[in-house]
């Protein structure tokens, strides 16, 4: 299997539920993370399309999955995030129910991409996220995102401390720093989604 183009992301539809996904076959890689992380600036980043990110800017689409087809037989799942502790209790128990469902259920699923901002590492929401993808035994893939802030050494040491915080998960988790704005760390993100789109 070839690797895929991520250039050629384009845009196949957004659903509210689980029944309007496309068929649960081929291979999908979500992406999440909490709003103003950068989810946005690393799907730029990753495509090269600044419409798929626009995509999912769209007010009414932010609280959706919005999918993002690469070829005929991959995708990604652009999933709703926010900053959880501000969140109506409703309207976060609705949230649960969608991502818990998908995640648990979506077969053609083969990893999670998890952006943080490398300042704010590990929050409330991301410690969600990071339990359910092991009590689903699905891979991780952590950008800790915006490291062009931080000088090269302390986003080391960010890199280090997350790696140790997570290291009695069971699951499969990779942590890199990134940097949406500058381009760096996109070498070693596209390693990582050709391996699960592909092996
Ligand atoms: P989203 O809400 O997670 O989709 O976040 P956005 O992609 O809209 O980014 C939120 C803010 O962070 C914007 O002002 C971006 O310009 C900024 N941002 C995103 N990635 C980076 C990065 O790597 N470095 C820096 N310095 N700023 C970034």
């Amino acid at each position: 299997m070839n690797n895929p183009n991520y250039q050629k992301a384009f845009f196949l539809l957004s659903v509210a539920d689980l029944s309007q996904l496309p068929p649960d076959e081929g291979r999908e890689v979500a992406i999440i993370g909490r709003s103003n992380a950068g989810k946005s600036s690393v799907l730029n980043q990753l495509t090269q399309n600044k419409k798929l990110a626009r995509v999912s800017k769209t007010p009414g689409r932010t609280q959706l999955i919005n999918l993002f087809g690469l070829d005929d037989t991959c995708r990604l799942a652009d999933l709703p995030g926010y900053g959880y502790a501000k969140v109506p209790p409703a309207m976060k128990r609705k949230w649960q129910i969608l991502l818990d469902n998908y995640l648990r259920s979506r077969e053609c699923l083969q990893g999670l991409i998890l952006v943080m901002d490398i300042r704010h590492p590990l929050k409330e929401f991301d410690q969600k996220m990071l339990e359910w993808s092991q009590q689903c035994d699905l891979p991780v893939h952590i950008l800790l995102n915006k490291c062009d802030k931080l000088t090269q050494s302390a986003a080391s040491k960010t890199v280090r401390e997350v790696k140790t915080a997570l290291k009695n998960f069971t699951n499969e988790i990779h942590v890199q720093a990134f940097s949406a704005s500058k381009g760096k760390g996109v070498k070693e993100l596209r390693a990582c989604l050709d391996g699960w789109f592909t092996s």
